[in-house]
């Protein structure tokens, strides 16, 4: 994680940002916040230089200079910048929640501790000068409450924006998981998940197992039948593999015709089955070419299954695998191998 801030100065470069960033044409989106914040802090030497260059020469950073910046410059830590973006925002958000319910709280405090006052010395025939103050206070005070309230309309307000922002942010960061052909995780939201379990001794312990999966001659479906059509298998290959697989097992889209799936708690053996069940599906399967009557079958898949064993690494695991994969297209396609196994 590069965001380093604390609460206080993360808060203090959020003030200190939304100043500056509004002095610029772009619009106040995470994206400019995340080139903003990386700028503000130092911590990414390259945007610190192009964009500082940019701003020397005193020009006016709009929504295209900064989405240059940002894909240049700060896109590959993409995750870092949207988790830090989310954290500041949460804190904003429950700041102002803080804020609002205890100014509220205060003014009514206020306000029925000089009622009390008033009340206790109208019995007080000798003091009818300290009535009228009271009175006079508590009208202060009503006049406080609403002056309060209008407060607490405007924070309410900026909450609803934040909260806004927050599932703005969240989808982005899901969006930057997943792949849109097949709904599926991308590679970088799969690798999430093996380092996930590769961080947690817990998971490690029990073992798992990572099948890659590629289409077999897909050049040759896409050739024959267009690639509209390839994309269809490509969707129906990744429900095959979804509907085979259980709830905390993981599959992702790879690459163009390959998939990666992760699976928890499971032996070399297991996963062999799992592959073996998903492969011979598919083998069975025929999907129906759009516009046409036509149903085409013949489609295969050939595995890959890589065993994690004690320290192994995830670039070592996935390595395994695509070796296994690229034996078993070796051996004719259509089948599964296992890593170490012949
Ligand atoms: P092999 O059995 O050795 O895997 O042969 P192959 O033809 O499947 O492998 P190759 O890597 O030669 O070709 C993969 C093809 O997949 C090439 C590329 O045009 C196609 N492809 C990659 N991504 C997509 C996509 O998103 N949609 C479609 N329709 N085709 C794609
Ligand atoms: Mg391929
Ligand atoms: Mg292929």
């Amino acid at each position: 994680m590069k965001y380093k801030q604390d609460r206080e100065s993360s808060g203090e470069i959020l003030r200190l940002l939304i100043q500056k960033m509004a002095g610029h044409p772009a619009a106040f989106t995470p994206l400019n916040y995340a080139v903003w914040y990386e700028f503000t802090t130092g911590i990414n030497p390259a945007l610190s230089q192009a964009m500082g260059g940019l701003l020397d020469d005193g020009k006016k950073l709009d929504d295209d200079a900064i989405e240059n910046l940002y894909v240049k410059f700060v896109s590959e830590c993409n995750m870092d910048v949207q988790r830090a973006l989310q954290k500041d925002f949460q804190q904003l958000l429950s700041n102002l929640a803080g804020f609002t319910e205890e100014t509220d709280k205060q003014a009514h405090h206020f306000g029925n501790s000089l009622q009390a006052y008033g009340d206790t010395l109208k019995q007080n025939p000798d003091t009818p000068n300290l009535v009228a103050l009271i009175s006079n206070m508590t009208g202060d005070t009503t006049r406080m409450r609403s002056s309060m309230h209008s407060l607490q309309s405007e924070l309410e307000a900026s909450k609803q924006q934040v909260e806004k922002l927050h599932h703005e942010l969240e989808s982005a960061r899901e969006e930057a998981l997943i792949d849109p052909l097949t709904g599926t995780l991308n590679r970088r939201g799969f690798e999430a998940k093996v380092q996930n379990i590769l961080s947690d001794k817990a998971s490690t312990d029990k073992g798992f197992c990572l099948l890659m999966a590629d289409i077999d001659h897909f050049k040759k479906i896409n050739d024959a039948y267009g690639h509209l059509f390839g994309d269809n298998v490509i969707r129906a290959i990744a429900e095959a593999l979804n509907s085979k697989i259980k709830g905390q097992d993981s599959v992702a889209r790879w690459g163009g015709e390959e998939f990666a799936v992760l699976l928890p708690e499971t032996t070399k053996q297991g996963a062999r089955a799992v592959a073996e069940q998903i492969r011979q599906s598919i083998e069975k399967g025929k999907i129906h070419r759009l516009g046409t009557q036509e149903q085409i079958g013949g489609i295969t898949i050939s595995f890959g299954v890589a065993a994690y064993s004690k320290g192994t690494s995830i670039v070592e695991l996935l390595d395994q695998a695509d070796k296994a994969l690229y034996a078993s297209k070796e051996q004719g396609r259509n089948r599964t191998t296992v890593y170490g196994q012949k």
